[in-house]
């Protein structure tokens, strides 16, 4: 049997990886800054982290939730008390995708509505439902059995005002930063406005920050920066490391009800174990505070060329656009320059490190990108 063709494949075949770096089967190193799309947050193959999985494995790798899983507990106390929303409660799932429907689920269950507000330039995941709600031609189905999506520009309070007073909205549904959209970040009076909008008209404010979160724009959650507590919180990607997790932060006004949400994986003892070995990591590494400042570091010294058209993004989450497609930059970086970067469209290199990303580091990037600009 052959794999179901449908990724665009670098001729690269990674066999190792430590912190920031990658070797290829041949024993090339790469500096990655790209971490699997977002999903390496404190560095490949970190130690405690090893030890954690190794350990646990050891002990348990799986049951069900069936069955009371003190770590789910323990999980669920510990981002609590990291992101500063301990009255709230956590669902565990697999994927970002899956916390979105769940999201989008609970927020109908709650509201007895099935309207949901999306933005343009949205991704909010691949399944069938998730991909309802997401603003991309290429990969949204003309299958939407679950809500009605209506998509408003990004920053426009107005228009959402006007669809919140028809009072049939379930939930506004938007990312910390954009991310697979083009690095296009909500203002934080945007964020504000949709907070006091959903409030106003009892709508639920679901922030997804799948690709945002965790760290990566310098706060634990990229719209801490708005100041607001969105109703629903989503999580994927980086919250494990690589070890499969998704999730939901809830607000304190949802109630739970037996059956209401589930899922056969979510919440594994080997994912729990993971994703609290990576918050041991980052509060132990500051890497936080790390992700802001080299962030900002790398962003200040980003060469000045004509043809960079924009720069946009905060902390590690940052997308350089282009008039013209950036293809052979990115080609050039990975085979010359033995660096990952990511995309976004076809005009903007996406900048998404391992929060643990060295000043070097963003120094080598820094020169091989000059250089290969000067091409
Ligand atoms: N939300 C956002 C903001 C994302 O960037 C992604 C993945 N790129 C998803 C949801 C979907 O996550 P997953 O692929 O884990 O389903």
């Amino acid at each position: 049997m052959e794999l179901f063709d449908v990724y665009s494949l670098f001729d690269v075949t990674p066999v190792r990886a430590k912190g920031c770096t990658v070797w290829d089967d041949k024993g090339q190193e790469y500096l990655d800054l790209y971490g699997g799309h977002a999903v390496i947050s404190v560095g490949h193959s970190h130690p405690h982290y090893v030890e954690a999985l190794k350990a646990q494995l050891d002990k348990i790798g799986f049951y069900s939730n069936s069955v009371r899983n003190p770590l789910q507990e323990e999980l669920a106390r510990r981002i609590g008390e990291a992101a500063g929303y301990e009255d709230y409660a956590l669902f565990l799932d697999n994927s970002g995708a899956e916390s979105n429907e769940n999201a989008a689920k609970l927020a109908s269950f709650h509201t007895g509505k099935d309207r949901i507000i999306a933005f343009r330039r949205s991704f909010h995941g691949r399944t069938s439902g998730a991909v309802a709600l997401t603003d991309n031609p290429a990969i949204v189905s003309p299958f939407n059995a679950h809500h009605r999506v209506t998509f408003l520009d990004l920053n426009d309070g107005d228009a959402v005002a006007e669809e919140l007073m028809k009072r049939d909205v379930a939930a506004v549904i938007v990312e910390g930063i954009q991310g697979c959209g083009g690095i296009h970040v909500p203002t934080q009076g945007f964020l504000q406005t949709l907070s006091r909008l959903c409030r106003q008209y009892g709508a639920a404010l679901i922030l997804d920050e799948v690709q945002s979160g965790y760290g990566r724009t310098g706060k634990f959650f990229a719209h801490q920066w708005a100041g607001i507590r969105p109703d629903i919180i989503t999580l994927g990607k980086g919250i494990a490391n690589g070890f499969p997790c998704g999730g939901i932060l809830i607000a304190p006004q949802f109630q739970a009800r037996k059956g209401m949400l589930g899922t056969t994986f979510g919440g594994n003892y080997l994912a729990c174990a993971a994703a609290l070995a990576v918050l041991d990591i980052i509060e132990e590494e500051h890497l936080v505070d790390n992700a802001r400042e080299v962030g900002e570091y790398l962003k200040s010294q980003l060469p000045e060329s004509p043809r960079i058209k924009e720069v946009r993004g905060k902390g590690l989450m940052l997308g350089i656009e282009f008039d013209e497609s950036v293809a052979p930059l990115r080609k050039a970086l990975l085979y010359d320059k033995h660096i990952f970067t990511g995309v976004a469209g076809s005009n903007m290199i996406r900048l998404l490190a391992p929060l643990c990303l060295t000043r070097d580091e963003a120094d080598r990037f820094l020169t091989a990108f000059s250089e290969v600009l000067a091409q």
